[in-house]
């Protein structure tokens, strides 16, 4: 059986990076991707904080040349879905429905999903104003109304981080009080931009192409709003938390709230074990931080496998 020198879990930004990488230093890599490669950024209509997008880039657009990057580099890419994984050891095995994939070096980069609300409209209008990412699409909403909806401190901090755009910043909370640390309640408490809706969850979110109408209920009384964009559109940014994609590595790997714990070198707890992008822990979860996190994710695979590390 052949015997990778890296394989690299996933193929968002994080993955395809480490694979560029691991590539260009002559290791046989393979990334194994469990459906189509991109992870999260794939979702975001306009990616104008990446550096070096082109005017109108889409999160597809940027992985589909990285994707071609890692193709130059001899990288094998494979989809299926890796079920379970032996990272002890100097050989480690990942096991897949169709067979096992043996590595001596193995990078996770299997990223993060935000939670869900779950309710109708919100899958049918991602990348169309419901949005998971305020620094991705917040400036999409300049003198727009922004629904944010959240109480934690994701949801406060990025309501206040959206009022640099927005004309109006709602923030729907489902019970009457926040989760948000206090000093971020302050911050927000005091911004004249933000309104907040309490004890109201989301009935559905509408729109004609793009998102114009959010329908809210207050869950002590009963009632409905069926609210309407003052413009044409609005935006509506869904923080109800984050889910790290996690589930294979527990209890293997050294972790801190389902995300993967690593070094600056993106070392795991496990020799020749790396993490890179969302999956680990971090403060900012960006495109340009998970590449960041492959590249350097890849050179110390490298520096593992000639033994210097
Ligand atoms: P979080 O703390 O889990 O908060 C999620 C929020 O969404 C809560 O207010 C929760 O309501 C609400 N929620 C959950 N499911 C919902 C649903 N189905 N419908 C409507 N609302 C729902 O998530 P987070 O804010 O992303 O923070 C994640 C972690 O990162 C936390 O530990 C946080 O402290 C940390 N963080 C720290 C900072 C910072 O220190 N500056 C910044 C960002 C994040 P309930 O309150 O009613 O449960």
């Amino acid at each position: 059986m052949e015997v990778y020198d890296v394989a690299i879990i996933g193929s968002g930004p994080a993955g395809l990076t480490a694979g560029i990488y691991a590539g260009r230093a002559r290791l046989k890599t393979l990334i194994i991707e469990k459906q189509q490669a991109g992870g999260q950024i794939v979702q975001t209509e306009e990616v104008e904080n990446y550096p070096g997008a082109l005017e109108g880039d889409t999160g597809t657009a940027i992985v589909n040349r990285m994707v071609e990057q890692t193709k130059k580099f001899g990288v094998e890419k494979l989809s299926t879905e890796i079920v379970d994984v032996e990272l002890e050891g100097d050989l480690k095995v990942l096991k897949a429905k169709d067979g096992e994939y043996k590595a001596k070096s193995v990078i996770i980069a299997t990223g993060a999903e935000p939670r869900f609300i779950g309710c109708p409209g919100e899958k049918e209008f991602i990348g169309k104003g419901v949005s998971y990412c305020a620094t991705c699409d917040g400036a999409f909403f300049e003198d727009l109304e922004i629904y944010v909806i959240g109480g934690g401190d994701t949801a406060v901090e990025e309501a206040i981080f959206l009022t640099k755009f927005a004309r109006k910043v709602y923030v729907v909370h489902r019970r009457d009080e926040l989760r948000a640390a206090k000093s971020i309640q302050e911050k927000a408490f005091k911004n004249d931009k933000i309104e907040f809706i309490w004890d109201s969850t989301v009935e559905e979110i509408k729109g004609d192409g793009l998102v114009n109408g959010i329908v809210l209920k207050n869950k002590k009384t009963g009632e409905i709003q069926d609210i309407k964009a003052e413009d044409s559109m609005m935006g509506v940014f869904i923080f109800v938390g984050y889910k790290p994609i996690t589930k294979l590595f527990e209890g293997k790997v050294d972790m801190e709230r389902g995300y993967i714990k690593t070094d600056e070198d993106m070392k795991t707890s496990i020799p020749g074990v790396f993490a890179a992008g969302d999956v680990r822990v971090k403060n900012l979860r960006q495109v340009v931080t998970a590449t960041a996190d492959g590249a350097i994710a890849a050179v110390h695979a490298e520096k593992y496998l000639e033994g210097i590390e």
